[in-house]
């Protein structure tokens, strides 16, 4: 669960599919598709099944949280269409 005083606002789903995309570029810096702050990611949750991982994301400036799920594997420095 979020770590926030009072319950965050999520993300919407563009949002969270813009920030799937930018985790599937880079774990090292993800931007916050609202404000452009580094959004904090946490580790891994091993949700198992086929789900795969999932990770809670979170703007502390804007006080938004998603849980990203599915993320594309990582490529180095490979520009998707
Ligand atoms: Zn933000």
């Amino acid at each position: 669960m979020p770590k926030f005083r009072e319950t965050p606002v999520t993300f919407t789903r563009e949002e969270a599919r813009v920030i799937r995309h930018a985790m599937g570029r880079s774990m090292a810096r993800v931007d916050c598709p609202c404000c452009g702050s580094v959004l904090s990611i946490s580790d891994p949750i091993d949700r198992g099944g086929s789900v795969g991982a999932s990770y809670e994301v979170s703007c502390v400036p804007c006080h938004r949280f998603a849980v990203i799920t599915e993320v594309p594997k990582i490529h180095k420095s490979e520009d998707e269409p």
